[in-house]
């Protein structure tokens, strides 16, 4: 077979009948399209044969690699047996599985596992188990969320309504539902012109003075816990989750810990509530659920939430949704494997010195001349890359910074993907340390090259 003529096959297809997600398509139609063929640990191959660094693990999903035997296997072993029954009125024993395992690893008081397909589907039944449940309480009045600036939550309406990126969803707000938004920990730019430490916590206050205004009308806080990842990994000051929590706890509304980029070891804990030691009343879980084979989400939540909704068939406390996927058995045969690994392989005991390596080339990096600030917690990484560092003065949009980084580094073979100006590494929890080596280095090397 001819690899060229093949390439320029799908190539033109592509061009033709797809349409890329994030993406302007009119440049996209101008540029050769990088095609992956395979995948082997810390690696993607393209249709050449040449191999790439997934620097942010599949779009945040990879975690113990690509090609993964355990997980391919629990696939193909699951496939024999039956893909796909329903658990609306049937259960099977992948869903039962998974969800005694997710209990098992998620924070205590957290009980029950009710199943989607994906992160903004997490997200929205969240928000309306937490507003159905304070309209079963009879406190009917308590139906809007509390939610951050430079939040990300997901694409759904939902999901984009409690989202705090204006570039991505301020052209729907006609079709929105209102909530009330809340400053983000974001010291670099604090909003509130303070600085952390004497700043102390001054964002919560903010939060405190709109819950006790609104508590009656406030059904939920949800926040992305320890760090705001779409927003440029936006990493919160110690004690700013807990506070949240003692917030919830005091105005009486429902915290929603939107786990679903922070969870399954990414911040260097299972979950990311663990380093304050917070248990949200409901944990949304989905990207590295399956460690980046299939897709599945997982809304978990407290005994006292799913209480509320239990009644006589006439009552209709029933909560009325479901996808049609839900729980699928060969994604929940992927999560059980990719859950199973993680104690298999020590994931976390052996990230933790990848961690602080990661720490110490992140920290040379911060001191090149257009790096205003490096964000790190644990394997989430974030650099954010200004025109002048000590005014901290933002590149315009059109420079399509971040972007020609990317680029850069993609011809030095690392796949990495910026959101703004902010660059974003996410390595796969059981890279080497050489290869994080090559990931910064290579990062390193695309900033200067890129900045002249
Ligand atoms: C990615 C993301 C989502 C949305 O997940 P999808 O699977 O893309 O729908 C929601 N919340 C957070 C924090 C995310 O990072």
């Amino acid at each position: 077979m001819n690899i060229r003529a093949e390439k320029n096959r799908l190539e033109d297809a592509d061009k033709r009948h797809l349409w890329h997600p994030f993406t302007q398509m009119k440049e996209w139609l101008d540029e050769g399209p990088l095609i992956i063929t395979e995948g082997r640990g810390s690696f993607l191959k393209d249709i050449f044969g040449r191999w790439y660094l997934d620097g942010v693990s599949s779009l945040w999903v990879t975690l113990h690699g690509h090609g993964k035997r355990e997980i391919t296997d629990a696939i193909k072993g699951q496939a024999d047996m039956i893909s796909h029954s329903t658990l609306l009125g049937l259960t099977h024993k992948p869903a039962i599985e998974l969800a005694e395992k997710i209990i098992a690893i998620t924070p205590k008081n957290l009980t029950r596992v009710f199943y989607s397909d994906n992160g903004s589907t997490a997200v929205e039944i969240a928000l309306k188990m937490a507003y159905q449940f304070w309209q079963l309480k009879g406190e009917k009045k308590k139906r809007a969320f509390l939610y951050l600036e430079n939040s990300y939550h997901g694409d759904t309406l939902g999901a984009v309504s409690v989202g705090g990126i204006d570039i991505f969803h301020k052209i729907f707000s006609p079709l929105l539902f209102k909530g009330f938004k809340a400053p983000s920990p974001y010291c670099y730019r604090c909003g509130l012109g303070k600085s952390y430490p004497s700043c102390k916590l001054q964002c919560l206050k903010a939060m405190d003075d709109m819950l006790g205004n609104n508590r009656h009308k406030i059904a939920g806080v949800i926040i992305e816990p320890l760090v705001q990842g779409a927003g440029g990994m936006i990493v919160s000051p110690p004690g700013y989750l807990k506070g949240v929590r003692k917030l919830c706890d005091k105005y009486k509304v429902l915290l929603i810990a939107d786990e679903v980029a922070t969870g399954f070891g990414r911040t260097g804990r299972m979950f990311a509530c663990e380093h304050e030691e917070v248990s949200p009343d409901i944990m949304c879980l989905a990207k590295g659920i399956t460690g980046g084979y299939l897709p599945l989400a997982a809304t978990v939540m407290t005994e006292n939430v799913f209480n509320a909704f239990l009644g006589e068939y006439k009552e209709l406390k029933t909560f009325f949704h479901g996808h049609t996927y839900t729980g699928n058995q060969l994604a929940s045969a992927a999560a059980i494997a990719n859950i199973d690994l993680f104690k298999k392989e020590k994931t976390l005991q052996k990230m933790q010195g990848k961690i602080a390596l990661l720490k110490k080339e992140l920290a040379k990096i911060a001191e090149l001349p257009h790096v205003g600030e490096v964000r790190q917690k644990g394997f989430m990484a974030g650099i954010e890359l200004v025109k002048d560092k000590k005014r901290k003065t933002p590149f315009r949009f059109e420079e399509k910074i971040g972007w020609k980084v990317c680029e850069k580094a993609k011809e030095k073979g690392l796949i990495i993907r910026p959101l703004g100006n902010v660059i974003i590494l996410m390595p796969h929890l059981s890279v080497s340390k050489e290869e994080l080596m090559q990931i910064t280095d290579k990062t390193a090397e695309a900033i200067k090259e890129v900045m002249g």
